[in-house]
């Protein structure tokens, strides 16, 4: 049998990047997932037990969305909150809306999730939270991710907040730091700069590769490997911890 065999998992941001390979990978493990993501035809192909929009940013859709499967499947047993934006610049760049908007789709996103999923959690007696920070975050400073650094280093201390509090009922809460990995985003990350300072996208890239010790940037799958590992039981003695896949970055 697969490692998350008899759990259902809940992804968000599951269309493209690191949530879609976690969703994958969490499904090729036996899990019953639920895959949501802003837009649902994003979800289109995804081989999981269900697919469904969900925004985020909107309390009244978390929460009719953990109605929904409260209903269906009794609650969940993973839930991995993989929504996150990238807001580029320094503090002098950032005006209040950017703030506002990364702390919304990055924290309060994962704060909405946790409280609607987690009372059935419990009550199915335990269950793993799985939250992708950053090396940039209270790891690691990087150029050009104030507002981004910001708001992963909150993700850090919401997750040992919950770890704390949920220890002896048996449900953990984990975060991932990943490096620089190959996504979609990062391939509109990369056309922007290039467009910005008037370089090609390849000269680009190259300073993204540059910057990592090994060479080269991450996989999807090699963050979902690791979100498999802190949602499956093989990992029930890890909690309010931050595993950073990273390829050295903040070594
Ligand atoms: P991505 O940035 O390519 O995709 C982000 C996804 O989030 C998209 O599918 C988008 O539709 C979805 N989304 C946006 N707003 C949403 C909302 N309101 N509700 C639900 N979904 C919404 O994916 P990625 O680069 O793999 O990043 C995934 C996570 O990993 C993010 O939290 C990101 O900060 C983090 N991360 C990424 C990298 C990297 O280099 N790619 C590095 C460190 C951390």
């Amino acid at each position: 049998g697969g490692r998350l065999e008899g759990k259902v998992a809940l992804v968000t941001a599951a269309g493209q990047g690191i949530g879609r390979a976690i969703a994958e990978g969490f499904a090729r493990e036996g899990a019953v997932v639920v895959a949501t993501t802003l837009n649902a035809a994003d979800l289109d192909g995804l081989p999981v037990a269900r697919r469904a929009a969900l925004d985020v940013t909107s309390t009244a859709a978390v929460e009719a969305l953990a109605a929904e499967i409260a209903h269906d499947y009794g609650g969940i047993d993973v839930l991995a909150n993989c929504a996150g934006y990238v807001a580029h610049g320094s503090v002098l760049d950032c005006d209040e809306e950017t703030w506002d908007v990364s702390f919304d789709l990055n924290v309060k996103s994962m704060h909405r999730t946790i409280k609607a999923f987690l009372p059935d959690m419990l009550a199915r007696g335990g269950g793993s939270i799985v939250n992708i920070s950053s090396g940039a975050s209270s790891i690691k400073g990087a150029p050009a991710r104030y507002a981004y650094g910001a708001t992963k280093a909150a993700v850090i201390g919401l997750t040992k907040a919950v770890a704390v509090d949920f220890i002896r009922e048996g449900v953990r809460c984990n975060a991932i730091c990943p490096g620089t990995v190959q996504s979609p985003s990062l391939d509109d990350r990369i056309a922007a700069l290039a467009a910005r300072t008037n370089q090609d996208e390849a000269t680009v890239r190259a300073t993204f590769v540059a910057r990592q010790p090994m060479g080269r940037v991450g996989t999807a799958d090699e963050v979902a490997a690791a979100a498999i590992h802190l949602a499956s039981d093989e990992s029930a003695f890890t909690t309010g911890t931050t595993m950073i896949v990273d390829g050295g970055w903040t070594l």
